[in-house]
């Protein structure tokens, strides 16, 4: 039982970190989870981590970048579950570190395909979906790199304003029809894509803890719980008001 007994969740890129959380925690509170990733052992790890705990999910395998691939992610899902009342468009890279003149074309070109045009891919899909269905409530994963620059991170910061964009038009679109669009704005968080940035930034010599837990007010870096329990929390009925938000959720980060 729990508040999502009877409905359904989609999480992109739930085979690791805020992702997995995202679909634990759903699962933990009575949803169905479809996880999905290109990674197919992680994804599939997830799911046996939900059936472990007694939760009910399945894995289908999606790059969201290819509008093929996601088609038949949604109607898998729907196939699955009856319908999908939930969806986290959280599938992201993070790419190299490189001042902006030197950022080559092919770096651009693979994070826009990925964080920005694969938001806009699944969000158009599960919209035409949840219009059908009578409505839903859908979370993006901007960034805090969403509301500000970063040195270095120039295609990064580019696709993660790009989701806001996106979350503020979807949600005046359809706010009418019953579909919830907002994003949250994560601050550094403990996993594989913050040890990915540290590793960079330092050339191995710290960790992505070391590093980034002073540049937060808290005094350290998050957990994906901490995410997963905004993300899910925006998915419930005590978000009913919620539309077109974008919530950080970073230790004070962008308080600066
Ligand atoms: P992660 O690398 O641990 O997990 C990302 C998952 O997405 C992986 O399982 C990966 O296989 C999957 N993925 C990558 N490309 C994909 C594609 N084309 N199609 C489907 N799945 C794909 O990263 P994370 O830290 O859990 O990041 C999750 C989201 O949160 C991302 O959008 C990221 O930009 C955002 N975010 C992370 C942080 C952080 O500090 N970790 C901060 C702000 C925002």
């Amino acid at each position: 039982m729990g508040q999502f007994s009877g409905k359904s969740a989609l999480v992109t890129g739930s085979g690791a970190g805020i992702g997995r959380a995202a679909a634990l925690e759903f699962a933990r509170q009575g949803a169905k989870v479809m996880v999905s990733d290109v990674n197919v052992e992680g994804g599939e790890e997830t799911v046996k981590m939900i059936r472990e705990a007694g939760g009910h999910a399945a894995f289908f395998r999606a790059d969201v970048s290819e509008a093929e691939d996601v088609a038949a992610l949604i109607s898998a899902t729907a196939a699955e579950f009856g319908r999908i009342d939930c969806a986290v468009n959280n599938a992201g890279i993070e790419g190299k570190i490189v001042p902006f003149a030197d950022q080559p074309e092919a770096n651009y070109d693979a994070i826009m395909a990925v964080n920005a045009k694969g938001t806009f891919l699944c969000l158009q899909a599960e919209i035409r979906h949840m219009l059908e269905t009578g409505g839903g409530a859908i979370v993006n994963l901007s960034s805090v790199a969403g509301l500000i620059g970063f040195p270095g991170l120039s295609p990064y910061v580019a696709s993660k304003h790009a989701v806001v964009g996106m979350t503020k038009n979807a949600a005046l679109e359809y706010g009418k029809a019953g579909i919830r669009v907002n994003a949250v704005c994560p601050g550094g968080i403990d996993t594989r894509m913050l040890d990915s940035l540290a590793d960079q930034a330092s050339a191995g010599a710290q960790s992505s803890s070391q590093m980034m837990d002073p540049l937060h007010p808290l005094g350290r870096i998050g957990t994906p719980q901490e995410v997963a329990n905004l993300i899910v929390w925006l998915c419930s009925p005590q978000a009913s008001f919620m539309l077109g938000a974008i919530v950080p959720v970073d230790g004070g980060f962008v308080a600066q």
